[in-house]
């Protein structure tokens, strides 16, 4: 396809998007660490990641009970580029987030899955919000269960303990952990009850997170995709897919729809 063509079957992809997200009663989305790309937030896969750079065994439970000190470095790297540093700025959401806590606010958007811990969407001012692998706001001991707030304070000891002595563990699912029971029965609930899904940066290859919108479609959901290229879901599941950046999607889905809105009121 040549540039025209292209563009042409985008903007049909687009109209199409903006109708079902205008037609459906159970609007949901599904994000993963695409969104936040134009955010700032190097993703953890690929290039540049953290994954590149660090055994990903390394945020293993067990590895993290027995070597806190390996684990340590790279969750407060992690922490450094979700909240920012003195000498860097904060990140902050982009227009993929705000259309989403915007659509949420008018009703439009009846829930939002997320397998980020990145905190972007609830700083953007989501808040009917299921964080499939936990977040970043506060840590867990592992001995006596209290929870202790992220603060620049918790986090200043080489290894963070609790006030008893325990292993401060960050309240973010690690690998060989299993999902918070409520996160997983929450989208098992959105799954079923949403007529569309928009599913928006992720591949669909990180378990169980993945099955979630497989379970919507199952369940009779048009399937929306924002990618920047096609991934697992594409050929396998997706209705429409829009090959583009999360923010520059929500922004022309976003007038769209609003016009249809207007167009029939
Ligand atoms: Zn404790």
């Amino acid at each position: 396809m040549d540039e025209i063509d292209q563009a042409t079957v985008i903007e049909s992809r687009l109209k199409e998007a903006a109708r079902q997200i205008h037609a459906a009663r159970y609007l949901t989305a599904f994000t993963g660490a695409g969104i936040s790309v134009e955010s700032g937030i190097p993703p953890f896969r690929g290039e540049g990641g953290i994954w590149n750079r660090y055994d990903p065994s390394i945020l293993d439970l067990a590895v993290f009970m027995r070597h806190p000190e390996r684990s340590w470095p790279v969750i407060k790297e992690m922490f450094t580029s979700f909240l920012g540093t003195e000498d860097r700025t904060p990140v902050a959401p982009n227009a993929a987030h705000r259309v989403l806590a915007r659509w949420e606010k008018e009703g439009r958007l009846k829930s939002l899955i997320t397998q980020n811990i990145d905190g972007l969407h609830e700083a953007a001012g989501s808040r009917t919000l299921v964080e499939f692998h936990g977040h970043c706001r506060s840590l867990t001991c592992l001995t006596c269960g209290r929870a202790l707030p992220l603060t620049a304070d918790t986090t200043a000891a080489d290894i963070p303990r609790c006030p008893c002595g325990g292993l401060l563990k960050p309240d973010f699912v690690f690998f060989g952990e299993g999902i918070p029971p409520a996160a997983l029965a929450d989208s098992n609930d959105v799954a079923s009850r949403t007529d569309c899904m928009i599913l928006v940066g992720t591949s669909g290859v990180v378990y169980p997170a993945a099955a979630v919108p497989l379970l919507a479609k199952r369940n009779g959901a048009v399937v929306i995709e924002i990618n920047p290229g096609p991934t697992e879901y594409t050929r396998r599941m997706v209705d429409v897919f829009l090959p583009m950046k999360a923010g520059e999607a929500f922004e022309r889905l976003d007038e769209m729809v609003l016009s249809i809105a207007e167009s029939r009121a």
